[in-house]
């Protein structure tokens, strides 16, 4: 029998990049759009003998040629738009390949409009406009399954990033500053470790058992003080949540501003659900795959690496006052102690997929952000 064939775009972007490795590694055929052939996650992918690479901005006058070569022959398919170009544009386009290719199962990486729950709620534009994408693959009657992500476990990093800076401090701790408040759940995905497993399985349950259903994946749910905390214990130092503003202490396109203005008032001011009210988390994720990395997990054994391919190398020093000696922190509960090097020295080399902000190719360049919401 032949094996599947599924397609995806954006494939070296955090959530395609985990769905292509899972796919790739079950012996699916797998047909990834990629805009160059630049980066740590383009050479990681490109070691799959059953990974075939669809080169072409989808942005650009080449779209419809690049998307008739993605979905030729595909009956399966992985959408995430980004709001790089007309991503309303390019998602309409998506599903309308996907619609003549015959696809029978296209999920499609959703996201809320806040403006249509009728709580005077503003939308967030970099999630309608996904919104409005999976409005448009509804209404053109493709058997889909629509995904809403949660917030990424590695958007942390200590670089002057706004929104997800785990700031470090001179005495060696961290600060979380964010408008969410302290007391408010949200929901949290380590997209690279868990996209693709979850994905593979709601692609083996089949576009008839999810009929056109949206599926949380979110696998904790944690308040800011909660995440701090779990933070801490895995990190090995205290990490403290303050409630407060979005500081933007670097230049940012407009577009992204407008996204963090509105964030901060519809989820932090108006207290707005993530998800907005219906769509209920952990437990939908967690049922459909049950390996997940949480936060703690992820801060004790990746983010000082993602930090130290970042350049950073606190990890390197010790903490001038112990965890267990620090009461003022809301992070600081640890019994494990001062923190000790955690990236021993020679480990320069050590390849894990997709850090954030700077194994993009595009991460170094002025204006180009990942990491956010
Ligand atoms: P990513 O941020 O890891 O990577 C960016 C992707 O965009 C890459 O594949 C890159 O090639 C592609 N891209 C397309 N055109 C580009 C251009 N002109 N310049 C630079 N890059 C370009 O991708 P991801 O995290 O898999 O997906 C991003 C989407 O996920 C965004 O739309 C974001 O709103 C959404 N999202 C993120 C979070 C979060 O917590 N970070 C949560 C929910 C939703």
């Amino acid at each position: 029998m032949t094996p599947k064939t599924v397609a995806t775009i954006n494939s070296t972007g955090r959530q395609a990049a985990s769905f292509v490795r899972a796919a790739a590694a079950v012996g699916w055929n797998v047909r990834a759009q990629i805009r160059h052939r630049d980066g740590l996650v383009f050479d990681e992918l490109s070691e799959f003998p059953n990974v075939e690479f669809i080169d072409g901005d989808l942005a650009g006058p080449e779209r419809a040629r690049i998307l008739a070569r993605l979905f030729a022959g595909v009956k399966i398919a992985f959408i995430n738009t980004t709001h790089w170009g007309d991503e309303v544009a390019i998602g309409k386009a998506c599903a309308d390949a996907a619609k003549r290719a015959g696809v029978v199962h296209y999920v499609y990486s959703s996201m809320p409009d806040h403006s249509a729950f009728g709580k005077g709620w503003r939308a967030l534009p970099m999630w309608a406009s996904k919104f409005a994408i999976e409005n448009y693959v509804r209404q053109i009657g493709i058997p889909a399954t629509f995904v809403y992500t949660g917030i990424y476990n590695n958007n942390f990093t200590s670089l002057p990033y706004p929104l997800f800076q785990m700031e470090l401090q001179d005495d060696g701790s961290f600060i979380w500053q964010a408008p969410f408040h302290p007391k408010d759940p949200l929901p949290w995905l380590d997209a690279e470790h868990d996209v693709g497993p979850t994905l593979l399985q709601i692609f083996k349950m089949g576009a008839s058992h999810w009929k056109g259903q949206r599926v949380t994946l979110a696998f904790e749910k944690l308040t800011p003080i909660q995440l701090c905390e779990r933070f801490s214990r895995g990190v090995g130092r205290p990490v403290k949540y303050v409630h407060g503003p979005i500081e933007i202490a670097v230049s940012i396109p407009s577009g992204y501003r407008e996204q963090l203005e509105i964030l901060q008032e519809t989820l932090g001011e108006k207290r707005a659900p993530y998800f907005g009210p219906l769509l209920e988390y952990p437990r939908e994720g967690r049922s459909i795959w049950e390996g997940h990395r949480g936060i703690e997990e992820y801060a004790r054994e990746v983010f000082p690496i993602e930090e130290h391919d970042n350049g950073l190398r606190w990890m390197e020093d010790g903490l001038q006052t112990p965890v267990s000696e620090r009461s003022d922190l809301n992070g600081g509960t640890g019994s494990r102690g001062p923190s000790r090097p955690m990236t021993p020295s020679g480990q320069q080399s050590l390849h894990i997929s997709g850090h954030t902000p700077r194994s993009h190719p595009e991460g170094l360049q002025d204006n180009f952000f990942v990491g956010s919401c």
